[in-house]
């Protein structure tokens, strides 16, 4: 076996199911392993790379803020930090921002804001509704509001006061609400649960909901924001702006960062001095790599060619449930797409990495398609074919 299989194998702790592949490094939409076999991108690290690998312009950028400073401490302002947040406030819709580690710490940071926003309106509410086939983190508070139950059974008792509906059913939300509901938690693209798409009437309905009850609506962004769906942030394709808004993944290329936003009017009454914090968070290396990675974005154009390219990687999905019987169905949008197959998903997605094609699967049955948002036409039809050679008998 490979040294470093070994290494790994010995001395991790046991919680992924990894494939027995060595990376070396990656250039554009593709990575390399440590025989130079070549693997076509559609994970793009859990939709995070999503301008791809080797990225010039960025490497330079976060090397030269590594060569002048990568860490000081939330006691102290330090060059990059209003700026980013400015950036990502506007590119977000957003007003003020706390930047976290990950996706799992935004998440948390956004209970405890809705919390701490009822706590001092003084207004008793606790609850959180949630939705079914939901994930929102690996944290106590995030497993708490996920609705899979083999992510929350070992680990009871969780965070409480926590319901769950039905995603896209309105009625099931409805029969939730109390004067005890503080908040309503969703993504409105499911990413682990299967690439499930809120409806319009649904992301409507929910913002209708929390304005007549006094509700805060989060909407979790941490996979399907930053131009994944075709707009910077999903809720703005609903035109349904949440009050609290969490984002991670994407926002900083790989950078371990993340984020949770909220309106002036939360902010007001929600987290105080010395209510939250994280020693990392928003360090000088996370926030230079924010404000570059937006500034590429823009520039660059990253949502417009998304909303170019995506039309294409859905007509092939469709051509590929027209043509297969193993096949059943085609979901999601934009750049976060997925297939549901009748085939062993696992067995698939071994002989797509095998075949030198890199995918992740999803709750369902389903192979989820996440590449770089740079992905072309050209990337779609190798990713086909190699899609095909793994699904065929
Ligand atoms: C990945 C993910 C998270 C957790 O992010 P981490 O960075 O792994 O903690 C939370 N919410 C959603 C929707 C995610 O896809």
């Amino acid at each position: 076996m490979n040294n470093e299989i070994q290494s790994a194998e010995e001395n991790l702790i046991r919680v992924y199911n990894r494939f027995p592949v060595v990376l070396d490094h990656g250039e554009g939409m593709y990575l390399y392993d440590t025989d130079g076999k070549e693997y076509l991108d559609f994970a793009a690290g859990f939709a995070v790379t999503g301008l791809g690998y080797d990225n010039k312009e960025l490497n330079e950028t976060l090397k030269a803020q590594i060569d002048k400073l990568y860490h000081t401490s939330n006691l102290y302002y330090h060059e990059s930090c209003g700026e980013a947040a400015k950036e990502l406030n506007r590119v977000s819709g957003m007003d003020r921002v706390f930047f976290t580690n990950s996706g799992g710490e935004a998440v948390e940071g956004a209970l405890k804001s809705a919390r701490r926003y009822a706590y001092t309106k003084g207004t008793g509410r606790y609850e959180f509704i949630a939705m079914e086939n939901s994930f929102h983190g690996r944290t106590f508070g995030a497993v708490s509001v996920t609705g899979h139950d083999s992510y929350r059974e070992p680990f009871e008792p969780l965070v409480p006061g926590v319901k769950f509906a039905k995603f896209n059913d309105l009625d099931s939300v409805k029969a939730l609400v109390s004067d005890k509901t503080c908040a309503i938690i969703l993504e409105p693209l499911q990413g682990e649960g299967g690439i499930n798409l809120a409806t319009q009437e649904f992301m409507g309905g929910i913002r209708k909901i929390c304005d007549e009850n006094g509700i805060l609506m989060i909407c979790d962004e941490v996979q399907c924001g930053m131009g994944r769906t075709g707009s910077m942030f999903a809720w703005q394709g609903f035109g349904t702006r949440p009050d609290i808004l969490t984002m991670a993944k994407a926002i900083g290329n790989g950078i371990p960062v993340g984020a949770f936003a909220m309106t002036e009017e939360v902010a007001k009454y929600s987290l105080q001095p010395g209510d939250h914090g994280a020693t990392y968070g928003g360090n000088p290396l996370a926030c230079t790599a924010v404000k570059k990675v937006i500034e590429i974005f823009e520039r660059d154009n990253i949502v417009g060619h998304v909303n170019e390219v995506a039309p294409y990687l859905t007509k092939k999905l469709d051509d590929l449930v027209d043509e297969n019987d193993c096949v059943v169905r085609r979901k999601g949008k934009g750049l976060m797409q997925g297939i549901e197959i009748t085939k062993p998903i696992t067995e698939v997605n071994r002989r797509c990495v095998e075949g030198g094609l890199l995918v992740i699967q999803a709750e369902g049955n389903v192979l989820r398609f996440v590449p770089p948002l740079i992905v072309e036409e050209k990337h779609i039809d190798e990713m086909i074919e190699k899609l095909k050679r793994a699904l065929a008998d």
